[in-house]
């Protein structure tokens, strides 16, 4: 992912902080490092599953029905790269109830392009699991930078990395339990000379999930999913070198995930699909503005809590500053909508008629803003066990000039 943003969220019950310091129009670009893949994880979240002591971390919210057939599309690319791309990735195969089915023509949920360092994408794949599935159909889902995989090892190792990605499997360095001691200055020094900021160091690196989601399960140092790790980058020289093949931890992991029977642990998992534009406009019915966020949501396994989050930003991209009681989110104008969520209904929101709104009196906007064009920044949020998860976030293209109040 060419740009990836990170937003710390807190919450308690009615109140929520936002990290919305950086301006949306200040988000950067981050260069990709050589020692680790452009998937961003998400936020504070863990294998809940723990039936073995030993294996690693995955998010349950964002597995794929177990069972599924996955189609698997590769977009670029020679046949023999492609056939190696299939076969490392199809290893996955023999430990989950999974199927990749790789498929020349036709829709596929995963799509692969084998680019060439063009573009600055490296090794990515582009959302967790199921979240894949809100990717524009026109996009790929997982790139890799060819050009960086010349042995057979490293093109082994890369393709187990982000098809445990696609199964929804998360960094095994940024275990609680890991025990790592990062020498962070050293660390932050070296990675800023490779165009790591600060943010994206903590985030590749020192960010730690939270314990109470590990449930005891084991630190796997042998994971697929570990970076390797330098003595320079440890207080106690600890290192962990390349790992290569899938781990007896990964193999656990990925066969709890996906078992043979039924998953015994099931978590709300939140299926996004067909993001369209949001819609901002005057209201002056109402006296205020409309918002239409436009997707299809559907949840599966257990009922969810949602939260749609809208926040107001200026023409420049720049959020507005307000002292709005009910209105305000981290003092910038927006509000927050929190919606129940069944399972196994697909709810289709505002495609061809407008069946969902969000509405923010103008008595409650700043007067600053009066006459003034706005645009929306749009997310949407899981809330589980006291903790956000988010699921989109799309800054509208579409803007509205303000009626004067
Ligand atoms: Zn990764």
């Amino acid at each position: 992912m060419k740009t990836i943003f990170r937003l710390v969220l807190m919450s308690c019950f009615f109140t929520m902080t936002i990290n919305s310091n950086a301006q949306v129009k200040n988000r950067k670009a981050i260069k990709k490092d050589f020692l680790g893949c452009n998937t961003p994880d998400p936020i504070g979240s863990f294998a809940l599953d723990t039936s073995s002591p030993t294996r690693g971390m995955a998010d349950n919210n964002f597995l794929w029905d177990n069972g599924k057939t996955i189609n698997v599309k590769i977009l670029s690319g020679s046949k023999s790269l492609k056939d190696k791309v299939k076969k490392y990735a199809s290893e996955w195969m023999k430990y989950a109830n999974i199927k990749f089915n790789f498929i020349e023509q036709g829709d596929a949920q995963i799509r692969v392009y084998l680019g060439d360092k063009k573009g600055d994408y490296g090794h990515v794949t582009m959302g967790l699991g199921i979240k894949c599935l809100m990717r524009d159909p026109n996009d790929f889902t997982m790139h890799f930078d060819t050009t960086d995989l010349i042995t057979e090892k490293s093109l082994k190792r890369t393709v187990l990395h982000e098809f445990g990605h696609a199964l929804g499997l998360i960094h095994e360095h940024m275990s609680p339990v890991s025990g790592i001691q990062w020498d962070s200055t050293a660390v932050y020094a070296r990675k800023r000379l490779m165009g790591w900021s600060k943010e994206m160091t903590d985030a590749q690196l020192f960010r730690r999930y939270n314990i109470s989601y590990t449930n005891g399960t084991a630190y796997d140092p042998k994971s697929i999913m570990h970076y390797p790790i330098s003595p320079w980058e440890t207080k106690n020289h600890y290192y962990v070198d390349w790992n290569d093949d899938l781990s007896e931890g990964d193999k656990a992991l990925i066969a709890a995930l996906y078992p043979k029977n039924e998953r015994v642990n099931k978590v709300p998992r939140i299926i996004i699909t067909n993001v369209g534009e949001t819609i901002i406009e005057n209201n002056s019915l109402k006296k205020g503005i409309s918002i239409y966020p436009s997707f299809s949501i559907n949840c599966a396994d257990k009922p969810a809590d949602i939260y749609y989050v809208c926040m107001l930003v200026d023409e420049n991209n720049y959020f507005i500053p307000t002292q709005s009681n009910n209105y305000n989110i981290n003092n910038k104008a927006g509000c927050i909508k929190v919606v129940k969520l069944p399972i196994n209904q697909t709810e289709i929101l505002n495609k061809g008629k407008k069946n969902f709104e969000i509405f923010i009196p103008a008595s409650e906007l700043p007067n600053t803003i009066s006459g003034k064009k706005l645009k929306v920044y749009f997310r949407a949020f899981l809330m589980q066990d006291g903790e956000l998860k988010e699921l989109l976030g799309s800054l509208s293209n579409n803007s509205v000039m303000l009626n004067k109040f």
